[in-house]
């Protein structure tokens, strides 16, 4: 069997049914799904996920607005427009792209985002609700696009040891709610875990969110693991690379997903698949 799990393969299949479900809702409600864009400063890494993220809605039939403000915007500025965009009937979805300054409090952003149109999954009431199962809100999208790919390559979550390295809110701590929610028996690592590699070992699925170039070696998996690299990072001749040593563990592993190519592209692809869900839940 093929041991790289493709992203891009995966992305675009679910890509191709959020096209499918838009144009025929657009075809019996005259509606579709709209998106609002936050952009604070100039960033490159930002402006180059933001730029993804506008012509992804392009490609699948979404409405979408970016609004490109200055570094300088005072919190009570960006306040006002995310009221603005909570009330606005053809937004489904407010994203505020982060880092964003700080000067600016990134949880009371998070906290003003209306809960119905936080399609990233930060606000506290998605992030309640995801970790009690509720399935009406809003999952964090890199985490929901890591159990999307698990399942449609047929990888069984239910009763595996899974370690997450990294207890971050958008990737860590959602990624353990969920696996949770699948039946996984779960253990979050950090900067502070005794005898990482002891731990890591022991994971028939290990997850890395650590933001270390090539830091997960072939000593540190199992044998047949399934490696899923969340990091994003950048290696000594300043190339893309994820949290493992790609070519140090890719014998040992089962299965693993590369940078570029893997978990990156389903974060984009979930963003889409919420703003679908929103527009669903509030305006059909
Ligand atoms: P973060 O908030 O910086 O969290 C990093 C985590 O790694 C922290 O929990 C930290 O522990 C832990 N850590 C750091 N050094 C460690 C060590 N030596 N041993 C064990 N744990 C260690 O990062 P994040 O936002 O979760 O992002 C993590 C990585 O994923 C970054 O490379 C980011 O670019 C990438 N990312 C990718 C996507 C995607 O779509 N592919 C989405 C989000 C993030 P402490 O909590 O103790 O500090």
């Amino acid at each position: 069997m093929k041991k790289i799990i493709d992203g891009r393969k995966i992305s675009n299949a679910i890509k191709e049914e959020i096209k499918k479900e838009v144009t025929e809702l657009k075809e019996k409600t005259g509606k579709i799904p709209g998106l609002a864009v936050v952009l604070l400063g100039e960033n490159q890494a930002s402006k180059v996920y933001v730029g993804s993220k506008i012509r992804t809605c392009e490609e699948l039939g979404i409405f979408s607005e970016k609004y490109h403000l200055s570094e300088k915007t005072t919190e009570e500025e960006l306040l006002r427009l995310i009221q603005t965009l909570n009330k606005k009937e053809n937004i489904d979805g407010i994203l505020v792209q982060l880092p964003i300054p700080n000067h600016i409090s990134e949880q009371k952003i998070i906290d003003a985002i209306s809960y119905k149109k936080d399609v990233d999954g930060f606000h506290p009431i998605n992030v309640g609700k995801t970790l009690i199962g509720d399935k009406t809100g809003f999952k964090s999208c890199t985490p929901y696009g890591i159990i999307e790919m698990l399942k449609r390559e047929n990888i069984e979550i239910s009763g595996k040891d899974a370690v997450i390295i990294g207890r971050s809110n958008i990737v860590g701590k959602p990624m353990a709610s969920l696996l949770i929610a699948e039946s996984a028996t779960v253990q979050i690592c950090h900067s502070r875990t005794k005898d990482l590699a002891e731990k890591t070992k022991k994971a028939d699925i290990l997850i890395s969110a650590v933001g270390k170039a090539k830091f997960i070696k072939k000593d540190m998996i199992k044998d047949g693991a399934v490696v899923i690299d969340v990091g994003m990072n950048r290696d000594e001749n300043n190339k893309l690379c994820g949290d493992v040593d790609f070519d140090d563990v890719y014998e040992k592993v089962s299965r693993i997903t590369p940078v570029p190519g893997g978990v990156g592209l389903m974060t984009v692809t979930m963003l889409m698949k919420n703003t679908l869900l929103s527009f669903k839940n509030n305006r059909l």
